[in-house]
C-alpha cells in the first residue's frame, strides 16, 4: 500500500512534526490504498512560515517570471494528466474515462485560461486616461491559505493555487483529506515545474487540526475556502478577528427551469448533468421544476434517463457513474431518499441502498423523485448524490418564486425556446450563474454564488483579483 505521509514545505518533501496516520479509502472497494498523514497546529505553522518568507522576494517577480513559471507548470501538468486522473478516480470515485476527460483536464483548463489572463493583466495604471500623477497599483494580498474540497479536486486546486501565483502571491494548500493523492501528486507537479521555495506549500490534514490553523494564523492574509457552507462560517469567524479577506464557495440547490416549450432534450439533459459525478457537483440542477402541460412526460423521460444509466466500479472504462465518496456521503444521502419517502414525495426511480449487483462499495441508486414540494428536505438540503426532486409549476412568476426560495445561490438553469423568457428569467434568478438550453458558460467565467453559496468569484480576471490589493497613489512622477 502507498505511503505518502509527507508534506511539501520550503521547497521540500518533509516528515510531519504532529502528524496522525489517515487511511485513504478507495470508495469502490472500501478498502485502504494509500496512507497519509494528517498534520497538525506545528505542520501548519511551519507552512505558514515557509509561504510568510518567500513572500518577500516573489511579491516582487515581474509578470513575465510569473508566466514563464506558469507554462512551466502547464507543461508538467500536462505530462502527468493521466496520471492525475488515476489518482482522482481512486480517491474519490469518479469513473476513469471522466476523471481523466474532464477531471483532470479541468485542472489544464484552468491553468491555460489563467496564463491567457495573466497576460492580458495590467497591474499598474492610470485611475482614468489624463490623469498621469494618479496611480493605481494592484499588489499580491500576502500569504494566502486555500482549503479545498474532495468532490472536484483538481478544478478547485488549480482555480486558487494558479491564480494566488499568478498576482504575485504565497500560499499553503490544504487539499481535502478525503482527496489527498491529486494533491500530492500536484505538489510533485509544483516542484518538477520549479516553483521557488515557499511559494506554494502543501499540507495534508482535517479541518480541525489544519485548517483551524490555516483560517486563523495571524500571518495568513487571505483564506480561499470551498466546501460546505458549515465549514465556511466557521472558518469566517475564525477568520474575523485578524480581519483576514475571506473568499467562499459554498453548495448549491440549482433549480432546472423547464418550460413547456422546452427542447426534447431538455429534461434527459437535466437529469444526466444532475447525476455527473454521481451528484456530488455545488451546481448540479437537482431541483427540476417543470411547467404542468408537460409535466407527467417529463417525469417519465426522468425515471427512464435514472433507470438506463449505470453504476459501476470507478476503475471501469465506460460512461457509467461510480460510488460516492465514502461511507459518511453515501448514510447521509441514504438518509434524504428517506425523508424523501417519509415526507410524500413519490419515488420513481432508484430508493435506498446499493443498485443491483453491487455489494460492496459506496453505490448509491439513481434516484427520481416528483411531486415534491419546496417544504421537502429533499427539495432543501444539499443531497450531493444523485438524487432529483420533480416538482410542476403553472407560470413563470411561481417558477422564478420556486426556483429562488433557498438559502443557495450558486446556478439555475432554465430550458425554453423562447429567448425573450429565457433572458426575462435569467435576470430575475438570485444566483452567480444561469445557464440557458445546455448551453455553458464560455471559458474563462467567474464562478461563484449569491446568498449562502458564498460571496467569491473564481476564473478568469474575476478570480485573479480576488488575490490583489488595490494601491491608489497620487502624486506619481510619470514616466519613473
Ligand atoms: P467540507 O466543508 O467538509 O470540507 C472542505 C474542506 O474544508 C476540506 O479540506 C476540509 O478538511 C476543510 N474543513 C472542514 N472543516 C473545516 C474548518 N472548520 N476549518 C477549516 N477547514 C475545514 O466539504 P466537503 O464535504 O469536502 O465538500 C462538499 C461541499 O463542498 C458541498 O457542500 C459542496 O457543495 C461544496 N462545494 C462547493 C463548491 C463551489 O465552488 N461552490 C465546489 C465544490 C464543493
Amino acid at each position: 500500500m502507498r505511503e505518502e505521509r509527507q508534506f511539501y514545505i520550503n521547497g521540500k518533501w518533509t516528515d510531519p512534526i504532529d502528524g496522525k496516520d489517515f487511511p485513504v479509502i478507495d470508495p469502490s472497494t472500501e478498502e485502504p490504498c494509500a496512507t497519509i498523514s494528517l498534520g497538525g497546529q506545528a505542520d501548519a505553522e511551519a507552512a505558514i512560515a515557509a509561504a510568510k518568507s518567500a513572500f518577500a522576494s516573489w511579491s516582487l517577480s515581474t509578470k513575465q517570471e510569473r508566466l514563464d513559471l506558469l507554462r512551466s507548470i502547464l507543461d508538467v501538468y500536462t505530462r502527468n494528466s493521466d496520471a492525475m486522473g488515476e489518482a482522482i478516480s481512486r480517491e474519490m470515485g469518479a469513473p476513469i474515462d471522466m476523471a481523466k476527460a474532464s477531471q483532470s483536464g479541468s485542472g489544464t483548463e484552468h491553468i491555460q485560461d489563467f496564463i491567457n489572463t495573466l497576460e492580458a493583466f495590467e497591474f499598474e495604471g492610470e485611475k482614468r486616461p489624463g490623469t498621469p500623477n494618479d496611480r493605481m497599483l494592484r499588489e499580491p494580498i500576502g500569504v494566502c491559505s486555500l482549503i479545498t474540497p474532495w468532490n472536484w479536486p483538481m478544478n478547485q486546486i488549480t482555480l486558487k493555487v494558479i491564480p494566488a501565483i499568478a498576482a504575485g502571491c504565497t500560499m499553503v494548500l490544504k487539499p481535502s483529506e478525503q482527496s489527498p493523492l491529486s494533491g500530492i501528486l500536484f505538489s510533485q507537479i509544483m516542484h518538477e515545474a520549479g516553483v521557488p521555495a515557499g511559494v506554494y506549500n502543501m499540507v495534508n490534514g482535517d479541518g480541525l487540526g489544519v485548517g483551524t490553523v490555516l483560517s486563523g494564523h495571524p500571518d495568513v492574509d487571505m483564506v480561499s475556502f470551498t466546501g460546505s457552507t458549515r465549514a465556511g462560517i466557521a472558518i469566517s469567524k475564525n477568520a474575523a478577528d485578524t480581519i483576514k479577506r475571506v473568499s467562499l464557495e459554498l453548495g448549491g440547490k440549482g433549480a432546472n427551469i423547464v418550460f413547456a416549450d422546452a427542447d426534447e432534450k431538455a429534461v434527459k439533459r437535466g437529469v444526466l448533468h444532475c447525476f455527473n459525478n454521481s451528484g456530488q457537483s455545488c451546481n448540479a440542477p437537482t431541483r427540476m421544476l417543470v411547467e404542468r402541460s408537460r409535466y407527467d412526460e417529463a417525469v417519465d423521460q426522468a425515471r427512464e434517463t435514472a433507470e438506463k444509466m449505470s453504476v459501476d466500479l470507478a476503475s471501469k472504462p465506460g460512461r457509467h457513474i461510480g460510488p460516492v465518496v465514502n461511507e459518511t456521503q453515501y448514510n447521509k444521502i441514504q438518509g434524504m431518499i428517506e425523508a424523501g419517502i417519509k415526507e410524500g414525495a413519490r419515488l420513481v426511480a432508484g430508493g435506498i441502498g446499493r443498485p443491483e449487483g453491487l455489494n460492496r462499495g459506496f453505490f448509491v441508486r439513481p434516484t427520481v423523485f416528483a411531486d415534491c414540494n419546496s417544504g421537502m428536505t429533499v427539495m432543501r438540503e444539499e443531497i450531493f448524490g444523485p438524487v432529483l426532486s420533480m416538482m410542476p409549476f403553472d407560470d413563470e412568476e411561481e417558477a422564478i418564486a420556486i426556483a429562488n426560495d433557498t438559502p443557495y445561490g450558486l446556478t439555475n438553469y432554465v430550458q425554453t425556446q423562447d429567448g425573450a423568457r429565457a433572458n426575462r428569467v435569467a435576470r430575475r434568478l438570485r444566483s452567480g450563474m444561469v445557464d440557458i438550453n445546455g448551453m455553458f458558460r464560455s471559458s474563462p467565467s467567474p464562478f461563484g454564488g449569491y446568498k449562502q453559496s458564498g460571496n467569491g468569484r473564481e476564473g478568469g480576471k474575476w478570480g485573479l483579483e480576488e488575490y490583489l490589493e488595490i494601491k491608489a497613489i497620487g502624486g506619481w512622477t510619470p514616466g519613473q
